[in-house]
């Protein structure tokens, strides 16, 4: 059955005022799953004048009310976990259990951020004159307009709308067009939670014309994007020329840097499971793979054989380790990239081609001897393939990790504390992680630097892009 996904404003569920749909296939079979509503210009205008209602509502609903509505809506994600999974994988791609855990993880994002929206303190200062008090106040900055991708459909909305919301903000989100099904999901969460009408409105339709409409739009205070560096370089202009703050999650390249020291049979089980996962569209996927000159030919060897072990199929099916690409144009770039690297001298050692003739699917990459003047190694590949290049030291591999211009995620494999204290603060990046993968926990900032944006969208940081202080002084008269 195809479902339909409506626009979702001032809490009811409609189509859009022209009628305009997208298809969503899913790309594991190409059939046609769902349909979604595409906003007009006057459904945009609804959803902008719902969410200043909504604001106005929810800023004065006590904190802990809040929290309460948004922990509910999490109860109700775990409730539902198995509909939104199977949605999450018919929609996306992705295996079963890794839609599993994308619910898992976006039920606990919500439970952190609705406990951390009970913990916006202000500040009560030693006031400068007798009798007078003064105090700085959090305040939520206002109404806020949300872009989300499609690569964790729910965990990275949840980002989002879990500080926002708990913050006291209203949200216009505007999920993936290609992926709108488990997000609708978790909107009917937060509506059977509680959520009143008007504080989270959803809409769908040509990204670009959303964008131009809301933030510009005067009700609209704070702007946070989730995707591309060219789309996120574009709205933080944007968001600058109308003097609103923004959050931009934008891509990574991330240096996954291996010593000769490592526990290295450790460190291939742990980066063979990592970089598939998603079939490598992470953000923070590990993607070049700088590998000591004394045991990099045996670590390429071995990862090579991990790579052609990893089952390829259907998500839905049992046993499947990777699915298919979101789309058949994100399966085009990936091959292209490669094709690129290997017309320039890269060693293909497995994979480098589409599978099958239904789906977009492509198979798990390793591309060796890989050299800056590939294009692979400047631009985000986001798919299934690991790009190997031997380094000689150190100082050596700092370089290269620092090369681009992105800053998001850097991973470091070895046993010597001088390299992880030296490599971690010469690595000019928003994380990094040492001899695991254990970025994007709850509790931590989690967020890039450079080209890969500004802003974080966990741990006790989230929740501070979502207020604005306000200084209230006051005298006795004398
Ligand atoms: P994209 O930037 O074109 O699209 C990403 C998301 O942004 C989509 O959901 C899209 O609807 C939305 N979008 C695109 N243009 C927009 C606009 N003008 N206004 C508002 N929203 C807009 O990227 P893509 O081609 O779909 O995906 C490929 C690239 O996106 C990858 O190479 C990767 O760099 C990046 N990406 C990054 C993340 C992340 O987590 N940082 C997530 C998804 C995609």
């Amino acid at each position: 059955m195809v479902e339909f996904v409506g626009l979702f404003i001032d809490g009811t569920w409609a189509e859009s005022d022209s009628g305009a749909v997208g298809q969503v296939i899913n790309p594991a079979t190409a059939e046609h799953v769902a349909d979604v509503a595409h906003a007009g210009i006057a459904d945009l205008e609804r959803a902008v004048a719902a969410a200043a209602r909504g604001f106005d509502l929810w800023r004065k609903t006590p904190a802990v009310e809040r929290s309460a509505t948004i922990r509910r809506a999490a109860a109700l994600l775990r409730e539902r976990q198995d509909e939104i999974s199977r949605k999450l994988t018919a929609e996306q791609g992705k295996p079963l259990a890794e839609a599993w855990t994308e619910v898992t993880v976006s039920a606990d994002l919500l439970d952190w951020f609705a406990d951390d929206g009970r913990r916006v303190y202000g500040k009560i200062l030693p006031p400068r004159v007798a009798g007078g008090e003064q105090r700085v106040m959090k305040e939520p900055v206002g109404p806020v307009a949300a872009f989300t991708p499609w690569n964790f459909p729910l965990s990275q909305a949840v980002r989002k709308l879990g500080p926002a919301l708990a913050a006291g903000c209203s949200v216009v989100v505007k999920p993936p067009e290609n992926t709108p099904c488990s997000v609708a999901g978790l909107i009917r969460c937060f509506a059977d939670a509680g959520l009143p009408a008007g504080v989270v409105n959803v809409v769908f339709g040509i990204p670009a014309q959303i964008s131009e409409f809301l933030i510009p739009h005067p009700v609209i205070r704070k702007v946070s994007f989730t995707g591309s560096v060219p789309v996120g370089k574009h709205l933080a202009a944007m968001a600058g020329q109308y003097m609103k703050p923004a959050t931009m999650e934008l891509g990574g390249h991330s240096p996954t840097i291996i010593f000769g020291d490592a526990d290295l049979d450790k460190t291939m089980q742990i980066l063979a499971a990592s970089k598939f996962r998603n079939a490598g569209q992470v953000c923070v996927s590990p993607t070049r793979f700088l590998v000591q000159q004394n045991v990099y030919s045996d670590f390429v060897s071995e990862f090579t054989k991990r790579a052609e072990a990893v089952r390829v199929g259907n998500g839905a099916d049992e046993g499947t380790m990777m699915g298919p690409l979101v789309s058949a144009a994100r399966q085009k770039a990936v091959s292209d990239l490669v094709s690129d690297a290997v017309a320039q001298g890269a060693a293909l050692r497995t994979g480098g081609e589409r599978i099958g003739n239904v789906g977009s699917f492509y198979a798990p990459t390793v591309l060796a001897d890989v050299t800056p003047a590939m294009r692979i190694m400047n631009e985000e590949p986001f798919g299934p393939v690991a790009l190997f290049a031997p380094f000689a030291d150190e100082a050596a591999v700092l370089r290269e990790a620092n090369r681009l211009p992105y800053g998001l995620a850097a991973y470091v494999f070895t046993e010597n504390a001088g390299h992880m204290d030296r490599v971690a603060a010469g690595l000019e990046t928003g994380m990094v992680t040492i001899n695991h993968i254990g970025l994007a926990v709850p509790e931590a900032h989690f967020g890039g630097v450079r080209d890969s944006g500004y802003g974080s969208e966990g741990g006790s940081e989230a929740i501070e892009a979502y207020l604005k202080p306000k200084f209230v002084t006051r005298t006795a008269y004398v």
